[in-house]
Formats: C-alpha cells, structure tokens, sequence
C-alpha cells in the first residue's frame, strides 16, 4: 500500500553532504498502523517529511498504491508535535482551512468539520478560539483537520510529546479508538517506546545515526490491549 525501497536523504552542508537516511525499506500494509522510534535527530521527522513531499527523497522510491508519492497525496494528512493551529481562527475554521481545496460546497465541508470535531470529542467547541483550548484539546482539532479530508495515511509527528502524562494517555486511547473505527493506515512517530508498542501493530527502530533502520518488531498484542487501556482511562475520569 505504501511503499519505500531504498529510500535515500542527505542534506547539503556547508562542509559536505550529511546523511539522514540511508536504505529504508519499509512496506505498510492498508489500515495498518505502524510506530517508528529512535532518538533525536536520526531522521524521523525528515522521513515523514518525505511521506508528505516537504522534502524530496535523493534516491530510492516512494510509492502509495503503486503510485510515487507527489506532494498533495499524502500533505493532508499530517499532525505535528505542536498542533500549529492558526490562533486568528476559531477551533471550526482552523479544521475548515484543511478543505480549503476540496471539490465540496460549503454546506458538505460544515458537515464534514463537525462531524470530524465530534470524532475527537470536541462537538461544543467549533466556535472557540485556540488560546481558550488546553494542550490537549489543541491536538484534538489538529487530528481533526488531519482527518478531516479522509487522507489514505494519517502521519503524526510526535503528536503528544508535549502534553502531561494522563492527557497523553487519553490521547492515545483516542487516537486508538479512532483508528480502529476509520480503519485508516497510521504512521506515528514517537520518543515514547511504551506509546510506540500501545498503538502501533509493528514497530519500526531507527538507528540513532546515520538514520537507518535498526529492525522491525511485530507487536502481538493488538486491539484487546488498546481497549483495556481505554477501559483504564474511563476509570481515571
Ligand atoms: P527529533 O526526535 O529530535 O525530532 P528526528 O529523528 O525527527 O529528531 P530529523 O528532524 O529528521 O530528526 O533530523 C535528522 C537530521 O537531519 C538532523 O541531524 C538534522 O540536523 C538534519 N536535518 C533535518 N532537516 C534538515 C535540513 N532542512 N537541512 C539540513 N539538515 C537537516
Ligand atoms: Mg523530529
């Protein structure tokens, strides 16, 4: 489904060329969900970057059902560490923004937004403003506007890194919880082995330098566990 063979990138410095990922090969299957760990500034962010045309590969291929990966594929679909939410925007036209260029009139997309603020919990909050949301509510809406135009992969670039343990928790059981109700192949990157091996059915290991794949390890406790978990977190509220 997605698809990456011998994917190369290196960055031209000043004293030469600097390697950040050298012969990835890595297979993703559809409604998969995958976790890639590894420490700071081994490539993950650059390889997610490449997933969605903000950097282009220097060799290698990069396919989606077949199909090398233009930019638009694939750029929907993305949530960063910090939520980047436009703060002149109410919560509504921050996920809306994301249809800007959608072929839909302007009743589908309202249609559309609410339903995707309904999916990550915040149905009354269309018309607030991003400074009256907490952390985690700020990556609600960002997964909000990252779903919102149904992209084949949603790609999340440490998504919780910056929220307090319960919120991430919670989080994480909804991203989960998500997951599993849209069927939608996942990419997260993480720090956070613990969260790496909750969500994803396979997690990938970078080396830490020069970027590239230590191994891969299939996670044999899949949906059960995560809903436990889920179960866990009602508890806490
Ligand atoms: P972290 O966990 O800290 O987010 P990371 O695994 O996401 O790290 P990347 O952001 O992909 O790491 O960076 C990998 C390496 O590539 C780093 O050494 C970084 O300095 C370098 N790098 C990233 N982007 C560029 C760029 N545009 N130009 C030059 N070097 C870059
Ligand atoms: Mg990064």
């Amino acid at each position: 489904f997605l698809s990456l063979q011998r994917v190369h990138k290196s960055f031209a410095l000043a004293d030469g060329p600097l390697p950040v990922l050298q012969d990835i090969n890595l297979n993703i299957r559809q409604g998969e969900f995958v976790s890639i760990v590894g420490g700071s500034g081994c490539g993950k962010s650059t390889l997610l970057r490449l997933l969605v045309g903000l950097e282009e590969a220097s060799g290698g291929s990069l396919l989606l059902e077949n199909e090398p990966i233009r930019g638009t594929d694939l750029a929907r679909g993305i949530v960063f560490q910090d939520h980047r939410l436009y703060p002149w925007l109410t919560v509504e036209d921050n996920v809306l923004l994301a249809l800007a260029n959608a072929p839909l009139s302007k009743a589908q997309r309202h249609e559309l937004v609410q339903e995707h603020l309904a999916l990550v919990g915040l149905s009354g909050f269309a018309k607030a403003w991003p400074s009256q949301l907490s952390g985690g509510m700020s990556q609600r809406v960002a997964i909000a506007r990252g779903l919102v135009n149904r992209p084949k992969v949603l790609l999340l670039d440490e998504p919780f890194g910056a929220l307090d343990a319960l919120t991430r928790a919670q989080l994480q059981d909804e991203l989960a919880r998500i997951w599993l109700a849209e069927g939608i192949t996942t990419v997260l990157v993480t720090h956070d082995v613990d969260e790496a091996v909750l969500l994803g059915d396979r997690v990938v290991v970078m080396e830490p330098r020069p970027g590239r794949i230590r191994r891969v390890v299939e996670v044999n406790l899949p949906h059960p566990r995560r809903r436990d978990q889920l179960e866990l977190v009602q508890l806490r509220q």
